[in-house]
């Protein structure tokens, strides 16, 4: 169930998508308010806030603080909306592909995104999966965002490699000594 159709939204005069794109934005934007609270929060904590690709990127500051230590580095970054929050820069920009994907997902869904998402990591887990790589949401965006680059940081290597399970990378061990730079491989 999608409030629009996709199809018909590219073939759409520029003005009908200009719409339709304003329309997605106030769609999602109960969740986005979230998401700017927390951009703000890193703007007065030295952090950095740009906007690129329609999206807000918040990154170090009070960004960083949360993803190291609510999230405990399981992911390098996250999206709320359409602001994605990272530990810095290089992560936003080796993840923006993967966390697009989660901002169409937002935009199809609205407010429901995050029951949704949530529901699928316990229906994951009841099931003895992965709660985070087999959640329906995740494998969407690490299929569409498959081949892209990603970094894990350096000093977390022993710590990823106990909990592969949840990072959003496909961890290679023998990658940390080199950079810890590691391929995603695609979702089956
Ligand atoms: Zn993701």
């Amino acid at each position: 169930m999608e409030p629009w159709n996709i199809r018909s939204e590219k073939e759409a005069p520029s003005h009908q998508r200009m719409m339709l794109k304003l329309l997605k934005y106030l769609w999602v934007f109960p969740v986005t308010l979230i998401g700017l609270l927390a951009a703000g929060l890193t703007a007065i904590t030295g952090g950095s806030v740009q906007l690129i690709r329609g999206a807000i990127e918040a990154s170090g500051g009070f960004a960083e603080w949360i993803i190291v230590y609510t999230l405990r580095r399981k992911v390098s970054c996250m999206t709320v909306g359409h602001v994605i929050l990272g530990l810095d820069k290089d992560n936003l920009a080796r993840a923006r592909s993967h966390e697009h994907v989660h901002i169409r997902q937002y935009e199809k869904w609205g407010l429901l995104f995050i029951p949704l998402y949530l529901g699928s990591s316990l229906l994951a887990r009841l099931q003895g999966k992965r709660c985070y790589r087999d959640n329906i949401f995740e494998r969407e965006a690490y299929a569409e965002s498959s081949g892209e680059l990603c970094r894990l940081p350096e000093a977390h290597c022993s710590e990823l490699q106990d909990s592969q399970s949840t990072n959003r990378c496909e961890w290679r061990p023998e990658t940390c000594t080199s950079g810890g730079f590691a391929r995603r491989t695609p979702d089956t």
